[in-house]
């Protein structure tokens, strides 16, 4: 057996004992280069993927090789840059300046899909928060159309939807088979439909949109409400979809918890596939902070890295909005100390006890509901009313340890029973119920993210 036929084996067999989309972000440009006395080299194509390999896999590599051959008794990683042996088309074009370009990106958004280039699965980072959304993904944008329609992704702000979408765009427009791509915000849609129908031009802006293959609508809770334009909607993904044209959809919240959303709607964006992107844990956000770090070409020290990942937990996107302080402020000054670190970093870092008070949780129910807070005050038995009054009820038990009269002096100096009915009542709802328990997390996350 050769190096390559051993390393071929060895990849067979991994796809045993991980999932496909991790097997896809760490296996891929990898190779055996040596096999020396009892030990193999292998080379992967960057500091990242040998930092994880060696952390993560370097036990079970072992031991498969050495089930294969039992000769070998050692395993070692080194570098070896893609664009040495098969230059990257990017790299290709830009050359030396590849890690300069990629801050100047964000003003290259294609002005035929409205992509921006910057989003691929390539800086995608994925761990067991995002691994199904990922590799849903990743399955789309190899046969669009053809695998899950529509692709469903929802989760809370700054948790990489945009950024998943979009690499599908990018993949396929890459693609040299050279598919339609058109990646629209939602709120860009909403707009278009409105002028559109103001100036009497609904036949025109459906004929834009009929010759794409693959429509990525990003945000759509933001039709919630929108009768017009859902109406339209309906009639576009219905054309789209019978020719068998990919729809790919992003949301803060899953289709069934999404308010004001016209039911034929909601049950063909639960036709496909729905899958969630979460919260990153402390591991995940140090790969996405070293990931980050290389995309730039710059480094800070680990101790500086370990502080960002301890503190800064609400999202990908502050993680990513801290580190770029960090650097702006290395860039002029020398040195960064940790004392330095806290004081820029002050603003991100986060207690549950700052963010959850009354008025947050008042605040987060009602607009999670789509209501005004005064709403949840009424003294009405209307149901789309009740059930979000008795959540905030059950959260001002739960997460501020509120006692039952004060939650009902609260609420209008209702007898205090009416309280303690609402908290056991969702209570009991939440454990036989999993529609409210997603929605319960969804709005517990608003509450704790600021
Ligand atoms: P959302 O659309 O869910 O609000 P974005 O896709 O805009 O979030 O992500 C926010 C920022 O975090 C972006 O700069 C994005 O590149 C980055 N990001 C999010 N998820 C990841 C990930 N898994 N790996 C690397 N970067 C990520
Ligand atoms: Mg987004």
């Amino acid at each position: 057996m050769n190096n390559s036929e051993l390393w071929q084996s060895v990849l067979a067999q991994m796809q045993f004992h991980i999932s496909r989309a991790n097997f896809a972000t760490w296996f891929q440009n990898t190779e055996i280069i040596s096999k020396e006395n009892e030990k193999i080299t292998i080379s992967v194509p960057n500091a990242f993927s040998k930092e994880w390999l060696s952390n993560k896999y370097n036990k079970l590599i072992l031991k498969i090789l050495h089930d294969t051959d039992d000769s070998i008794k050692d395993l070692d990683f080194v570098i070896k840059p893609l664009s040495a042996k098969n230059p990257s088309p990017r790299a290709a074009e830009n050359g030396k300046d590849e890690v300069e370009q990629l801050k100047f990106d964000e003003f290259k958004i294609n002005k035929e899909t409205n992509l921006n280039p910057r989003y691929t699965f390539d800086n995608f980072v994925v761990g067991s928060f995002n691994e199904l959304a990922h590799a849903a993904a990743l399955a789309v944008a190899d046969s669009p159309g053809f695998t899950y329609n529509p692709l469903f992704i929802y989760g809370g702000t700054g948790l990489g939807k945009t950024h998943l979408i979009q690499a599908i765009g990018n993949k396929i427009s890459d693609d040299p088979k050279k598919k339609k791509v058109r990646y629209i915000s939602s709120e860009k849609f909403v707009s278009g439909i409105i002028t559109a129908i103001r100036s009497n031009n609904m036949e025109a802006f459906k004929a834009s949109l009929a010759p794409i293959d693959i429509l990525i609508l990003d945000d759509v809770q933001f039709l919630s409400g929108k009768t017009k334009t859902q109406e339209e909607f309906f009639h576009v993904f219905n054309s789209l979809y019978e020719k068998n044209k990919q729809i790919v959809l992003s949301s803060d919240r899953p289709p069934n918890a999404i308010p004001e959303l016209e039911e034929r709607l909601r049950s063909r964006f639960e036709g496909g596939m729905i899958a969630d992107v979460s919260l990153p844990d402390y591991e995940t956000r140090l790969v996405i902070l070293k990931t980050k770090l290389q995309e730039r070409g710059v480094e800070l020290p680990d101790n500086v890295l370990d502080y960002i990942a301890t503190n800064v937990k609400k999202n990908i996107r502050e993680l990513e909005g801290a580190l770029n302080k960090l650097l702006v402020y290395n860039k002029i000054n020398a040195s960064l100390d940790i004392e330095t670190v806290k004081k820029l970093l002050k603003g991100f870092v986060f207690s549950p006890f700052d963010v959850a008070n009354y008025k947050k949780i008042i605040e987060v129910v009602a607009k999670f509901y789509n209501l005004e807070e005064k709403n949840l005050f009424d003294p009405t038995r209307r149901k789309e009313i009740v059930k979000p009054r008795q959540i905030a009820m059950f959260l001002l038990r739960k997460e501020l340890k509120y006692s039952f009269p004060a939650i009902a002096r609260k609420f209008g100096g209702k007898d205090h029973t009416t309280a303690i009915y609402a908290y056991k009542k969702i209570l009991q709802e939440n454990e036989e119920n999993n529609k409210l328990t997603e929605e319960l997390n969804l709005i517990k996350q608003r509450i704790y993210s600021g």
